[in-house]
């Protein structure tokens, strides 16, 4: 099994090396990050600048763009052999319900999919690495487990840890994303030279949060696995859609 791992908040983070310690047992593990942190990068290609790919001394491989940079150069042209499956995380922080959207260890992860390789995020739900490792046992638990048996189907799995001891752990749970409310406002203040400068606020509460979700789940100490999709198009709204337009029409 040749897994591909990277993430967002750049090599040199505890989440990556945990993670990659923790599936090493279950294959040839080869880690792609980025140089610096990219969280909240989302699916954003580098196009304006070349890449440069070097070796740290621990053999991680890091380049200067972003998650997604790194996962598409491994996959089309660094890597010798195509990867089994990509990897994503641990990222320092959760990535649940519309974090999804602007998230670059899920984007790292979606990358993969988009080539058609099975591909895992995972994301310890509170910041701090005091359980990194705890976090790193379960997912080595749910890559295990498709080493194991193979889903068949291409996928897409958002996965938040609880920021607990892995035996405190209660199991896994299949969630949907929740939603939250509306991010809180930027923050404005001044620069030294007195411009106004914005801070972007906090993530928004949750306000999906009930049974099912994955906000839920991790709030009661389970693994919350959501599968993915990306196609956006919005098939309750097309029939409204068209006739709004045909109205136009006459
Ligand atoms: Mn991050």
């Amino acid at each position: 099994m040749r897994i591909l791992v990277s993430n967002d908040d750049g090599y040199l983070a505890a989440g990556l090396a945990a993670l990659a310690d923790a599936l090493r047992p279950l294959g040839e593990v080869t880690v792609v990050a980025p140089e610096q942190n990219h969280s909240g990068a989302s699916n954003s290609l580098t196009l304006s600048r070349p890449l440069t790919v070097h070796r740290a001394s621990n053999g991680f491989y890091f380049i200067n763009g972003t998650p997604t940079d790194c996962v598409h150069v491994a996959l089309t042209g660094l890597l010798d052999q195509r990867p089994d499956i990509v990897v994503s995380g641990i990222n320092n922080g959760q990535n649940m319900g519309d974090d999804t959207i602007y998230s670059g260890t899920v984007a790292a992860a979606m990358e993969g999919y988009l080539f058609g390789v099975p591909s895992f995020a995972f994301s310890l739900v509170e910041h701090g690495q005091a359980f990194v490792h705890d976090a790193a046992h379960w997912a080595a638990h749910i890559v295990r487990r498709y080493v194991e048996a193979p889903l068949s189907a291409p996928f897409l799995l958002n996965v938040n840890l609880p920021n607990v001891p892995r035996d405190a752990v209660k199991g896994v749970q299949v969630t949907r994303l929740g939603k939250r409310h509306h991010a809180e406002p930027v923050v404005r203040a001044e620069n030294p030279r007195g411009e106004t400068i914005y801070w972007v606020g906090a993530a928004g509460g949750a306000k999906d949060a009930g049974p099912g979700t994955d906000f839920h789940a991790t709030a009661n100490n389970y693994v919350s696995v959501t599968p993915l999709q990306i196609d956006l198009t919005h098939v309750e709204l097309l029939p409204a859609v068209t006739r709004w337009l045909q109205d136009q029409d006459q």
